[in-house]
């Protein structure tokens, strides 16, 4: 048995704060029964319903964060703030993250309790794509364009990096939209040129993007963001 909000934030794809929230609305039922009480005890074998949706336990969370400088993209870590420790309302979810940013790096951050989701967000082999807003030490070269679009070598890999598409924006910054997600690929990239990332800000992962979200808040993704990388969305 466990408690109605608690149910509802693990299963409904809601916040506590939002579980509770729909629970004083009256929007809840148990059995046909409308519930006012958050600390009611439920089953699995409760039919349990937020308007005319049923909540099972299979529902999953999809979540799009915007990540502040300074926050560790891991579950736990002893010294620094995480994006999971920002997630507070979902800290009883197993919330894996669908790609990581370096501390410093700011911007959008896909997380989900659904594995095989996060695994087609990830995975090279879908190539769905990262855009990232990047100001540099030094004046971008406009050559780049070439060189990433033609793939460069990083060092430490045996492999060319996959095209990539860089925009200038002014003498010391850009945009870069990349399909995969090497480890400190944006900075190496830059560093393979003799350049330096300053400031490295993910604005979209594949059609989804951060807009209307403030830094440190985060929104659940709807349906239709959800469906963007089934297998046959994927890119
Ligand atoms: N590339 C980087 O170098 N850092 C990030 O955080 C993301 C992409």
């Amino acid at each position: 048995m466990m408690r109605l909000d608690k149910y509802l934030s693990n299963h409904g794809g809601l916040s506590r704060t939002e579980a509770r929230i729909a629970i004083r609305s009256s929007i809840v039922t148990i059995n046909g029964e409308i519930i006012k009480s958050a600390s009611q005890k439920v089953s699995p074998d409760d039919a349990i319903f937020i308007l005319n949706k049923e909540i099972t336990l299979t529902t999953d969370t999809y979540l799009a964060f915007h990540k502040p400088e300074g926050v560790i993209c891991s579950n736990e870590d002893e010294e620094h703030e995480t994006v999971i420790d920002l997630l507070a309302d979902y800290d009883n979810l197993d919330l894996k993250i669908a790609g990581r940013l370096d501390k410093d790096t700011t911007g959008l951050v896909l997380l989900s309790t659904d594995g095989k989701w996060v695994h087609r967000v990830t995975s090279p082999n879908y190539k769905s794509s990262k855009k990232y807003l990047i100001h540099t030490a030094d004046a971008i070269d406009p050559a780049l364009v070439d060189l990433f679009k033609n793939g460069i070598m990083l060092k430490d890999s045996p492999k060319l990096t996959h095209p990539a598409t860089l925009t200038i924006l002014s003498e010391k910054s850009a945009t870069l939209e990349l399909t995969e997600g090497r480890y400190h690929q944006v900075k190496r990239m830059f560093g393979a040129s003799g350049n330096k990332v300053l400031e490295l800000h993910r604005s979209h992962v594949g059609g989804i993007d951060l807009s209307g979200i403030e830094k440190g808040k985060y929104r659940q993704l709807t349906e239709a963001e959800v469906s963007l990388f089934d297998n046959k969305n994927a890119g």
